[in-house]
């Protein structure tokens, strides 16, 4: 085991209307169950834009966004149990919680009751704050490193750190199967692998989208039926008869003609957090039974099964590879919906 603090080049933004920057800091000394990971490859999450640009407010700068993270681990603590140096590994959205509440023993760190540390934003006990993946190396502690499948392209695997979970999640806590009839709403990072892992339940999945060109995307990607959410009459064709919607929107907009697609029991999941809340139609519930609820990333142990699961079925996501120059310009494109499907910054050309 070594002992070591290394420098480390990121990109940060200083403030909620400032560009990308370098940014070079050192990482915390590896602890016993720490591992250093060198970062090759990390996703850009509408989350990133959501706090680079204090959308949500509370954003702390200097932010190295990024919870999408792969790469290969290049030290380890004495303690380390699971990993070896040269191992191919992934960083999602949380690096710490407390380990004791009922939640984290639950395996659903993400709700640790005294609050999970974020990969990012997220306060340490000495006033600073968590830096995230838009950088070339990271330390971790081992219990929230993941293995990435050897068969996976590893660019490709990076989204499956939070669009993956987030998506693979619900739906299996909502038991998604054969038989079913699932809406996945918005086609962008986290809709697109919402669309395959339900398609790879087993559901009949039907992709609302405000973009016609993503048609054809949509239907290669599993969709067994496109419908553009704007045109009313494609809407009312399918009224009453959802069991499942996955809502992964990040922009404000109207809930209510979704609602209107449940069947008796019907559950529409919202993960898309727009920075304002909803207006809802209780009628839209009550007439139904149905019900609308949320769900946030995953925990640890379900976030190793599904990436296990990625790579029984041969599952990634569908990426283009971007220079660290270019996340600013990425960023406008994800606000447009001009993405198929994330952006990928390589990491593993930073100097
Ligand atoms: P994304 O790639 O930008 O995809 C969002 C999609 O929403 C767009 O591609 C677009 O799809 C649709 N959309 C955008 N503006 C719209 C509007 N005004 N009306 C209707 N549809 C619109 O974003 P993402 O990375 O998938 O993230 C989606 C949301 O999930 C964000 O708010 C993010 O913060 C949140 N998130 C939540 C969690 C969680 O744990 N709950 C985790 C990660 C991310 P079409 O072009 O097909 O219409
Ligand atoms: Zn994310």
């Amino acid at each position: 085991m070594s002992i070591v603090s290394t420098k480390v080049h990121g990109y940060a933004v200083s403030g909620a209307h400032a560009p990308f920057a370098p940014l070079t800091y050192a990482l915390r000394e590896l602890g016993p169950s720490d591992v250093k990971i060198d970062i090759a490859y990390c996703g850009v999450c509408h989350s990133d834009v959501h706090q680079a640009r204090n959308e949500w407010g509370g954003s702390n700068f200097p932010m190295v966004p990024g919870h999408e993270i792969v790469g290969h681990v290049s030290a380890v603590g004495n303690q380390v149990k699971k990993f070896r140096v040269g191992d191919r590994v992934g960083v999602g959205c949380l690096v710490g919680s407390c380990g004791e509440c009922d939640n984290c023993m639950a395996h659903e760190e993400q709700f640790c009751r005294k609050g999970p540390t974020f990969t990012y934003n997220s306060p340490l006990p000495d006033g600073s704050f968590t830096y995230g993946g838009y950088a070339d190396g990271i330390v971790v502690d081992e219990a929230f490193t993941l293995k990435i499948p050897e068969n996976l392209d590893l660019a490709a695997a990076a989204p499956l750190l939070c669009a993956g979970i987030t998506t693979y999640s619900p739906l299996r806590h909502w038991n998604i199967e054969k038989g079913q009839k699932v809406g996945i709403v918005g086609l962008g990072g986290l809709g697109h692998m919402g669309l395959k892992f339900a398609h790879a339940m087993g559901a009949s999945v039907v992709q609302f989208t405000t973009s016609l060109n993503k048609k054809d995307d949509a239907l290669r990607l599993g969709a067994d039926e496109v419908v553009v959410s704007t045109d009313e009459n494609a809407m009312a064709a399918h009224a009453g008869s959802f069991n499942f919607i996955l809502n992964t929107v990040s922009a404000p907009h109207d809930l209510n003609p979704f609602l209107n697609l449940l069947t008796r029991n019907g559950t529409m999941t919202l993960v898309g957090v727009p920075p304002k809340p909803p207006t809802i139609d209780i009628s839209n519930l009550i007439f139904r039974r149905g019900s609308l609820a949320g769900s946030l990333i995953g925990g640890l142990a379900q976030t190793q099964e599904m990436l296990d699961y990625c790579g029984k079925h041969n599952i990634t996501s569908d990426i283009e590879i971007i220079a660290p120059s270019a996340i600013d310009q990425a960023f406008d494109r994800v606000v447009k919906s001009d993405v198929k499907y994330r952006f990928v910054i390589d990491l593993s050309k930073n100097t």
